[in-house]
């Protein structure tokens, strides 16, 4: 797909700065980025060069009106040496799906997937080799039109670059608390809230802020309609074991389509439990974390993989669950994903995309 790819590398790694015992998320950047721009109507040619900024113009229209939209993902060095990335497919379909949202010209088919493919094959030293280690790849699409005119862009650029990191909650913290926000809203019926787009999480940061101001550790969204149905906590998807049956927001356009969410799914029935995506009331989970019928809860996603939730504010009161600690279910997802992700346990869905670090392209000679 990307015959055309040049390669140029940087004159020095800066491997060596970086401390592997204080990894953090999104602290360090590896060397290169993979960069292809959108042209007269076409993606053009595609490079790998050395991790640099990017010039662009003060009436740049991402700056200014917030045409951009991003990825996550993540490439872990398995138990057994290679190289593996998860999932890329589904981030690809999700770029696609945000970018028709933001009218930005989606990418031909397979170039996504080649992008991430190559940039970890350039990167590969960087992968970190701890447990609940990996490099995170960031793939961004931004418009680079200077103009004032609130319009779609013709310009467009896709970066993507790379981060080792560790997870982005401290495990060993325990559990994270949550206030439910029935004042802000991050979404709603017919926005962008389904879409990695870069205004959501500017909305987000004055809640989010308040929430922590006040000893949260995130806010947890409700429905922007009526204050009363959970979505989704800043960076992961929220499941709770109602015991022996496991709940989770359903899609409605309003809620970020985690692939760490369809794949906890997966996991779920694969163990034989039943999991309901439909709407969930806040009120629905007061009672039972009174009642003890909310065993646990946790949240889903690539930065913060299974994350335990153990305390959720909402209207000035606080609800324990799981006396405030991690639960079973949580851990068994967790240690189930990451045994995937490192090749010691068996992909049985086939989500991991090994990469070959033996057929790494030609060097170009500048
Ligand atoms: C990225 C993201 C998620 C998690 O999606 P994954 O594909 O599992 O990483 C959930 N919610 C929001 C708001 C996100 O941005």
């Amino acid at each position: 797909m990307l015959d055309e790819l040049r390669i140029q590398r940087a004159a020095a790694s800066r491997l060596a700065e970086v401390d592997p015992s204080r990894l953090g998320f999104g602290d360090h950047f590896s060397d290169h980025m993979f960069s292809l721009r959108f042209r007269d109507g076409a993606w053009g040619q595609p490079e790998i060069v050395p991790l640099a900024p990017v010039p662009v113009h003060p009436g740049c229209l991402a700056l200014h009106y917030g045409q951009s939209v991003f990825e996550g993902l993540k490439a872990f060095r398995g138990t057994d040496g290679r190289v593996r990335i998860f999932r890329p497919d589904r981030n690809a379909a999700r770029l696609h799906d945000s970018c028709r949202r933001l009218c930005i010209p989606p990418l031909p088919d397979g170039v996504f997937e080649a992008a991430v493919e190559e940039i970890v094959r350039v990167e590969h030293e960087w992968i970190p080799r701890g447990r609940g280690e990996a490099l995170y790849v960031r793939p961004l699409i931004f418009a680079e039109d200077a103009h004032l005119q609130v319009r779609p862009s013709t310009k467009f650029r896709l970066l993507v670059f790379t981060s080792p990191v560790t997870n982005y909650y401290d495990r060993e913290a325990g559990a994270v608390s949550l206030k439910a926000q029935n004042r802000y809203t991050r979404a709603a019926p017919g926005g962008v809230g389904f879409a990695k787009t870069g205004g959501n999480y500017a909305a987000a940061l004055f809640p989010a802020t308040e929430s922590i101001a006040e000893g949260f550790d995130q806010a947890l969204w409700l429905d922007g309609t009526e204050h009363r149905y959970v979505e989704e906590v800043g960076q992961m998807n929220i499941f709770f074991d109602f015991g022996g049956r496991v709940a989770t927001p359903e899609l409605r356009g309003t809620i970020l389509p985690g692939i760490t969410r369809e794949s906890v799914i997966t996991l779920l029935r694969d163990r034989g439990i039943e999991v309901e995506e439909r709407r969930i009331g806040i009120d629905e989970v007061v009672r039972r974390s009174r009642d003890g019928t909310l065993r646990e809860a946790f949240g889903a996603g690539t930065a913060a993989v299974i994350t335990p939730i153990g305390r959720i504010g909402f209207e000035g009161a606080m609800h324990e669950i799981n006396a405030g600690a991690s639960g079973p279910l949580g851990a068994e997802l967790y240690d189930a994903l990451i045994g995937i992700q490192l090749g010691e346990r068996e992909d049985r869905h086939g989500w991991n995309r090994i990469v070959d670090l033996e057929s790494a392209p030609a060097q170009a000679a500048d």
